[in-house]
């Protein structure tokens, strides 16, 4: 799945939620998250964000951020 990174902190644009087919962004304490179990990796949402906050859960610097994402949204 996509996770959602430090760099969406007090973000204010929501272009991402807009994209997203099956609405898996949720509103955490101070930035957004991806659910991981609802993510269908379809990878709209990426060039959508402009603080490019959106990283594949590939890329090492989003591994530490997958947790938190589904932390967040289940807690939503
Ligand atoms: Fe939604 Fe697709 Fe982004 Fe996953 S990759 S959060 S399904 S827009």
């Amino acid at each position: 799945p996509y996770v959602v990174t430090e760099a969406c902190i007090r973000c204010k644009y929501m272009d991402c939620v807009e994209v997203c087919p099956v609405d898996c962004f949720y509103e955490g304490e101070n930035m957004l998250v991806i659910n991981p179990d609802e993510c269908i990796d379809c990878g709209v949402c990426e060039p959508e964000c402009p603080a490019e906050a959106i990283l594949p859960d590939t890329e090492e610097t989003a591994e530490k951020w997958l947790e938190l994402n589904r932390t967040y949204a289940e807690n939503w």
